[in-house]
């Protein structure tokens, strides 16, 4: 009954994010009531294991008590203050030199905003104010990739590379290029993964020329693509952008908002690939998802640059830096080195994880099964040997995610790409589960799908 009533209420009145409301309307909502663990639990008295971690952020898992103390412990003492005027507070002090201390060497500053698509207005900023400030304020351009997924707030929807994002609510930024995603599965499958790596680096300074290094600010990347389809680049692809960035006077950016704290068996995706980025915008897993809070970590040659000649740096947000979800984000790193978590992903459960995952690559529906730490795809394929797709018309994805949901799994779809992204806490009994699951539920969209696929027309599909 209260279960109709929410379904009700929530359709009459809430506009989710990323969301088709005729079609949620018509479906309804399900209502998620409580957490423990790697498990979510829905109204209906489900118990659904999140394969997801929230949105990639909670990484400790639910319902970590030392994380609810710190946030309440903290909102008596002091709930808000701002660090606009000569002020600060000590969450944000201690928060800021951890993080830096966690961070590459050269990171020795951070700014903190309320979110990931904040902390990539802020990149978006300081990078061009950077230039003004060297006195290269022509330097405007910055080169992202098709595909990557930076934010949905004006500057962050722009630097991402989603074409149906750009296509809303534009124009978009101006002096915003994008290149080719090192996606070898879904795009470049003519060449061996390694040479088709260094491709798209080659593309990436096709574009610096084209444009012209003195016009080009910064590159901006995820070290593995998330939102885009969990796309772990060949081994050839960082040490070949790094050796490009090498040859030019241009920022790098890597975005860490998945990526960083443990998620790929590092502190940092940084770390992961050896790359000494000037920038990094962080958020998520930064306090496991409990509160919101992100920033961007910057390296010392821009933050003396900005400190030494910047004067008032004119950018901020009323909750930069907010003292409750400091306090979450400190005691979450501090329970992630207690535990060791970087660690365990490293040398422990990331490798059991790909052990696991790699066997659903055998599976007649998948063309690929890759991971990397804990993020993980599955490559839905309509025929294995020759790896063609669906037809985009028959949304596979979608069935498949909506089979998992029923199932008590959450994977997620992009396009017919499945991901996960699990609670780093996650046990190997729980990895075998959710492998379990993933692949009852392919065999059940397999079922669904027979006989259908002969109707439509076949096309080689690739996402949009
Ligand atoms: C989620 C995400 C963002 C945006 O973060 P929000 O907190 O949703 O604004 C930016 N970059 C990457 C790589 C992300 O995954």
């Amino acid at each position: 009954m209260k279960t109709e009533i929410y379904r009700q209420l929530d359709r009459e009145h809430h506009l989710h994010p990323f969301t088709d409301y005729k079609a949620l309307a018509e479906e309804g909502s399900r209502i998620v009531t409580r957490a423990e663990g790697v498990y979510i639990h829905d109204s209906e008295g489900h118990r659904i294991l999140d394969g997801m971690a929230g949105l990639w952020c909670v990484n400790l898992g639910y319902g970590r008590e030392e994380l609810v103390e710190a946030a309440s412990e903290q909102m008596r003492q002091l709930p808000y203050y701002n660090s606009f005027f000569k002020s600060t507070h000590p969450p944000a002090v201690k928060l800021a030199e951890t993080l830096c201390r966690l961070a590459p060497a050269h990171m020795n500053h951070v700014f903190f905003t309320g979110s990931g698509s904040e902390a990539n207005d802020t990149v978006l900023r300081m990078v061009r104010r950077f230039w003004a400030l060297e006195g290269k304020p022509d330097k405007q351009w910055i080169i992202s990739r098709e595909n990557a997924y930076h934010g949905s707030t004006v500057a962050g929807m722009s630097l991402g590379g989603m074409a149906p994002m750009h296509a809303q609510g534009g124009p978009t930024v101006p002096k915003i290029a994008h290149v080719r995603q090192p996606y070898w599965f879904g795009e470049g499958r003519d060449s061996e993964p390694e040479a088709f790596g260094r491709e798209c680096a080659a593309a990436l300074e096709a574009r610096i020329h084209e444009l012209g290094e003195e016009n080009v600010a910064a590159f901006i990347a995820e070290p593995v693509q998330g939102a885009g389809g969990a796309v772990i680049p060949p081994a050839s692809y960082w040490p070949a952008v790094r050796d490009v960035l090498a040859r030019y006077d241009i920022l790098l950016v890597v975005d860490e908002v998945i990526c960083g704290f443990g998620r790929l068996g590092e502190w940092f995706g940084s770390q992961h690939y050896g790359l000494e980025p000037d920038l990094m915008p962080v958020a998520k897993g930064l306090s496991s998802g409990y509160l919101p809070i992100g920033g961007v970590l910057v390296g010392d040659r821009v933050a003396d640059t900005l400190i030494e000649r910047g004067g008032e740096f004119f950018h901020g947000f009323t909750y930069s830096g907010h003292p409750a979800c400091a306090a979450v984000a400190l005691k979450n790193l501090e329970l992630m080195q207690a535990e060791a978590i970087v660690e365990r992903v490293r040398d422990d459960i990331g490798p059991y994880l790909a052990k696991r995952w790699a066997t659903l690559g055998e599976h007649p529906l998948v063309g690929e099964a890759r991971s990397l730490g804990m993020v993980g795809a599955l490559e839905l394929v309509a025929d294995k040997a020759a790896a063609r797709r669906f037809p985009k018309s028959l949304g596979v994805g979608n069935l498949c995610r909506d089979i998992c949901f029923d199932l008590g799994l959450v994977m997620r779809s992009v396009g017919d790409t499945m991901m996960i992204s699990p609670p780093l806490v996650i046990t190997r009994d729980e990895v075998d589960e959710l492998v379990r699951l993933a692949g009852e539920a392919l065999d059940e969209t397999a079922r669904r799908l027979a006989g259908r696929e002969s109707v439509e027309p076949i096309s080689e599909e690739t996402r949009s």
